[in-house]
């Protein structure tokens, strides 16, 4: 009995034991090879770890999933190792407050956290990386625990014509006639989470921000002409919160880089984000979806995730709250006043429904969603500052930071630099919008109503209540924003003069959105949406007068035909689903509309156009053989929220 509960208590010690407690890694250098541009070739990379020992200790371990190694030497001496499959564990004597250096050969097959992007196709060919929720150490040995923060510094072998991007400072390349060898320097660490790795075919513009740290800017040699729209801002945000959060831009150089079926919008890799390249658009795309928010929300996480990281995920609104909150105040700095508090609002209702759906958690809950993690973490800061002012608001993030810089960090941390900077005891707020998993809904409604005339207006409105008074609030308003919800609220039933007060390219998009039965004492001013410079506009707009009036088909098939939309080519997957469903339209087109809409679906193309394209093509009962075999493939696709759609497209059909 006593023997069976000493057997568990040890086993119990040693889960809970940390390796952050006996070994302080320090610095990696690792040469990747990429020259056969395979996941199963047999390329051995370099490795190299300098690490010091806190406590004594028998073994340590490198997180290393399914690798094999090679010449495992510790101080270049051999040592005795095991590779168990996901770790590389090292034994030897290990003294406390002595520092060693570990060398090996090793080889990866990752099967995840490193894509190799259209290698198998011929289309655009690239490989990056995602840390994050996937785990560096499928690809390169190192930590997945998020506490020890090490430096790594990754050199890369690739072939000719291919750019190099990774972490910290490119310091030398070095050609061959048929590869180049890219080294990159970091001068702090990291978690293991934030290494990453891209290699594609860029070219990049490099501008400077007011304190002089450089801005690399990657596009596709092709897509010069988006170049501005899609990094519009930039620099004026980066000069924005590097003077808001009073602390200097951490890392050496700030880069920005798109890469094809990326698994979410952007990922803020210290000092390289890398982002979905649906994001890369011209200027009609930006007026709907433009990169602003996520290159803002990147950049702030280089301060709050990559500087200061959370322990674990019961602080993981430190990063996404704080994210959130710090791009809305640049979009501020940008857009004005009016898009701040929107925001702001549309924030507050998303957190309603979720509380009416029963969803609402503590902030501290490290299962909470995204919308609580977020928006709710935004809105907190929000709260925060208000009540204890700007100046302690911004005085507390600022020690925070300087204080736990290059450390990880817990919510506690946060407050006492706030509670220390205003003299407010903060215990109060904790327990009402930490702790608690109420949503104080009313509250946030409350500063709407003590803070904004309009607001409070737009608050009393019920439009199925009361059409008129919803008239006369869109009659007496220039807030677009606020203009745009009640057209939205008003569901089609607009008075007739509507497009007089109207006059906004987003009023105007609602307004083309919701009429989906359009009077014909309306015709003429709806056909003026064809017009519009904004492509989700011009999508409504097109699909609803085709529905309306079947006699004018093809006048506005034939006003449209050249227009392609965002990059998920949402107009021109519509117009050959309209132009194919029409009659007499173009019947000697057909098959090559056909042909058209039918190779949107295949690998070639960015899951956005694929996923749409397939959408019609069963819409329209035209998914033949070749659309069907993409579908199949599409169900191994490495984006699971593409794979779960093509699964559930087969399955339904
Ligand atoms: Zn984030």
């Amino acid at each position: 009995m006593n023997r069976i509960l000493f057997i568990l208590c040890f086993c119990f010690n040693l889960l809970t034991a940390q390796q952050t407690d006996i070994v302080d890694f320090k610095k990696v250098e690792s040469v990747l090879l990429f020259n056969q541009m395979k996941v199963d070739s047999t390329v051995f990379n370099s490795y190299e770890v300098k690490f010091d020992i806190l406590k004594q200790t028998d073994s340590i371990y490198l997180d290393a999933i399914n690798m094999k190694f090679l010449n495992v030497a510790l101080d270049k001496n051999a040592v005795k190792y095991k590779n168990d499959g996901s770790k590389l564990i090292i034994y030897n004597n290990f003294e406390a407050s002595n520092s060693y250096t570990l060398d090996f050969l090793f080889f990866a097959s990752p099967k995840k956290a490193i894509y190799f992007i259209g290698w198998d196709d011929n289309s655009r060919n690239q490989i990056w990386t995602q840390g994050q929720g996937k785990y560096t150490s499928h690809w390169l040995p190192s930590i997945d625990d998020m506490n020890d923060k090490i430096e790594f510094d990754i050199s890369c072998v690739a072939p000719k014509g291919y750019q190099v991007i990774s972490n910290g400072k490119m310091v030398s390349k070095r050609e061959t006639p048929t590869y180049d060898l890219w080294q990159f320097d970091m001068e702090k660490p990291m978690s293991s989470y934030l290494v990453a790795l891209v290699i594609g075919k860029y070219n990049k513009i490099v501008k400077h921000s007011k304190s002089g740290i450089p801005l690399e800017m990657y596009y596709y040699p092709e897509d010069h002409s988006k170049f501005e729209p899609t990094y519009r801002y930039t620099k004026q945000m980066f000069d924005f919160l590097e003077e808001e959060i009073g602390v200097p831009f951490p890392w050496q150089n700030y880069k920005q880089v798109p890469v094809k079926d990326f698994l979410y919008a952007g990922m803020e890799n210290t000092s390289t984000t890398i982002f979905a390249d649906s994001f890369v658009i011209d200027s009609i795309a930006f007026v709907d979806k433009n990169y602003v928010n996520v290159n803002a929300h990147e950049l702030a996480h280089q301060w709050f995730g990559d500087l200061v990281t959370e322990t674990s995920g019961t602080h993981h609104w430190l990063q996404e709250g704080f994210a959130t909150y710090y791009a809305l105040l640049a979009e501020r700095d940008i857009f004005g006043e009016d898009y701040y508090y929107w925001r702001l609002y549309e924030y507050a209702q998303e957190l309603l429904e979720q509380d009416e759906a029963g969803g609402s958690t503590s902030l501290l809950n490290p299962k909470s969603s995204s919308t609580t993690f977020y928006k709710k973490g935004a809105w907190v800061l929000h709260m925060l500052r208000e009540k204890v002012g700007n100046d302690a608001f911004k005085k507390g993030v600022k020690n925070y930071l300087k204080k736990y810089q290059l450390k990880n960090v817990e919510t506690d941390d946060f407050i006492k630099e706030v509670e220390k900077a205003s003299g407010v005891d903060l215990s109060e707020f904790v327990k009402d919008w930490l702790v608690s998993s109420e949503l104080h809904f009313n509250e946030m409604e409350g500063f709407f109503y003590l803070t904004s005339i309009i607001y409070k207006g737009f608050l009393q409105l019920d439009c199925d209540v009361s059409k008129e008074s919803c008239f006369d609030f869109l009659k007496s308003t220039d807030n677009q924003y606020l203009k745009s919800e009640t057209v939205r609220r008003l569901k089609g039933k607009l008075p007739k003069d509507i497009l007089n007060f109207a006059k906004d390219l987003k009023v105007r998009q609602v307004v083309a959105k919701s009429m989906t039965e359009i009077p014909i004492e309306f015709k003429d001013e709806y056909e003026s949406f064809l017009n519009d410079k904004s492509f989700i506009t011009i999508e409504a707009a097109l699909f609803n007068l085709w529905q309306n009036f079947p006699q004018d088909r093809q006048k506005y098939l034939d006003k449209t035909k050249y227009i392609q939309g965002f990059n998920d080519k949402n107009v021109r997957i519509l117009w050959l689903t309209l132009a194919l469903l029409t009659e007499d339209y173009r019947s000697e087109n057909k098959k090559a509309y056909f042909n058209e809409l039918t190779n949107y679906t295949s690998p070639k193309y960015g899951f956005e156009v694929r996923q749409n394209a397939f959408q019609y093509l069963y819409q329209i009962q035209a998914c033949k053989e070749e659309c069907k075999e993409n579908l199949k493939q599409a169900t191994n696709h490495h984006n699971w929220r593409f794979k779960k759609f093509a699964k559930e497209l087969l399955k339904a059909n």
